[in-house]
């Protein structure tokens, strides 16, 4: 936090951030409403500029120095043009402020040598340098640095060459310069306190912008913990299928559902036959990959909306909504016909994996899911007392093979 301040503290003298990187990108992010702004702005003091050479005109009617000045305006009105154009284009506000510079000294050079060649309407120029003055503060966007630098070569330039061409007495120097020196604090104050609020704002939106991001990771973070706890909390760790808990809420569901579009329900009890001898011959290992392997079978040879779970040990369990009695032993057929077909690992091949699978269809409504499971169960042990690797069906306590 400390640190953060430091970076974002502002000079008390230029109004600047004291950190160039903070510096940098507030500049950066100002940058296309400076362009815009000094655009106009140069626009319109240009064209102010040149409008004088009508007061010109009626000060010094067809004169050497009228032409003198016309020119004069012409050129910097020309110049200011050229330079609002570059700057709309390419005005970096952060690297280039040496352009953003460059129209002040053309105006304040225009301004200082309008002295000379009309010296006997220095009043309305003392106004005008004021004006220019402040405008050189206020209105055209720059650094208080570069606008206070260019606003003393057009006030110390003027009261030079006020004083060389103008016969300025010392009493009525003395009042022009109280007086831009005056007009000098309060455009300086008056910059360096827009420019160091306008920082501080800066600081703060950006400080804002800081937490929000961290916020936001915050929230990205702890849902992907929840997404993990929910896996933890709903799937198997060893076959990734739903586990017991999951598989019955997400079964009861879909029973409901068929019950109320009045469509059977299937389901079965698949188990892994002899199982025991697997574990006892090829260890534990090679039995978690069977028990993988035999997931993987199960949800290829199902449909998208049949749900399947891991009901404990090696005993799976599977959903089927909206499926006839025959469609639901031809699956459970495929299904048993694909774990006998299991490619096996090299030092397995002498392993014959099977599966017995009960059946039970729901047709009415008074069927629930415990009921079910039992009747599955019953039709399971039923396959395993009739030799096993068998689809026994509860509905018409039918062998398949
Ligand atoms: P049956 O044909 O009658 O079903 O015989 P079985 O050997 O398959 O049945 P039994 O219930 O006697 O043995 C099941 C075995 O499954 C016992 C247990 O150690 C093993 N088992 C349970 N869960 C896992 C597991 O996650 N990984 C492995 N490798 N074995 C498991
Ligand atoms: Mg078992
Ligand atoms: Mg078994």
């Amino acid at each position: 936090m400390s640190s953060l301040k430091t970076h974002y503290q502002v000079h008390w003298l230029t109004g600047q951030f004291c950190g160039g990187g903070s510096e940098s990108m507030y500049r950066q992010s100002i940058e296309s409403r400076v362009r815009f702004e000094s655009c106009l702005y140069l626009i319109v003091a240009a064209l102010i500029f040149g409008m004088f050479a009508i007061s010109d005109y009626y000060l010094l009617g067809i004169t050497r120095e009228f032409y003198l000045l016309l020119a004069m305006r012409i050129g910097v009105v020309s110049f200011c043009l050229m330079l609002a154009f570059i700057i709309g284009r390419w005005g970096g506000y952060s690297r280039k402020v040496w352009l953003h510079a460059l129209p002040l000294w053309l105006l304040a050079t225009g301004i200082i040598l309008i002295v000379p060649l009309r010296p006997e309407s220095l009043p309305t120029q003392v106004t005008a340098v004021v004006v220019a003055t402040m405008a050189f503060y206020l209105l055209i966007p720059n650094l208080l640095t570069v606008a206070a630098l260019a606003s003393l070569y057009l006030n110390i330039g003027f009261l030079v060459f006020a004083v060389l061409f103008a016969a300025l007495g010392p009493m009525t120097m003395l009042r022009i310069a109280l007086l831009l020196i005056m007009a000098n604090v309060v455009g300086f104050c008056a910059l360096l306190r827009i420019e160091s609020l306008q920082r501080k704002q800066f600081a703060l939106l950006h400080e804002e912008r800081g937490q929000n991001q961290q916020l936001h990771e915050e929230i990205v973070r702890r849902k992907s913990l929840e997404t993990q706890l929910r896996e933890v909390a709903e799937r198997d760790a060893l076959t990734g299928l739903n586990n017991r808990g999951h598989f019955m809420n997400l079964a009861e569901k879909l029973l409901q559902h068929s019950q109320l579009e009045k469509v059977p329900f299937g389901f079965f009890m698949i188990d892994v036959d002899h199982f025991k001898v697997i574990n006892d011959t090829w260890g534990h290992r090679h039995g978690d990959w069977i028990l993988t392997k035999i997931a993987e079978v199960c949800v290829q040879s199902l449909r998208p909306t049949d749900v399947i779970g891991r009901f404990g040990g090696e005993e799976f369990v599977v959903a089927l909504p909206n499926i006839s009695p025959e469609d639901a032993q031809m699956v459970a057929e495929r299904l048993r016909k694909q774990v006998a077909d299991l490619p096996l690992q090299k030092e397995m091949e002498k392993l014959c994996p099977s599966v017995t699978i009960g059946i039970a269809i729901a047709h009415t409504q008074d069927v629930d899911l415990e009921t079910l499971i039992t009747r599955a169960d019953q039709m399971l042990y039923s396959g395993k007392r009739q030799g096993r690797n068998r689809v026994v069906m509860y509905d018409n306590p039918r062998i398949i093979r």
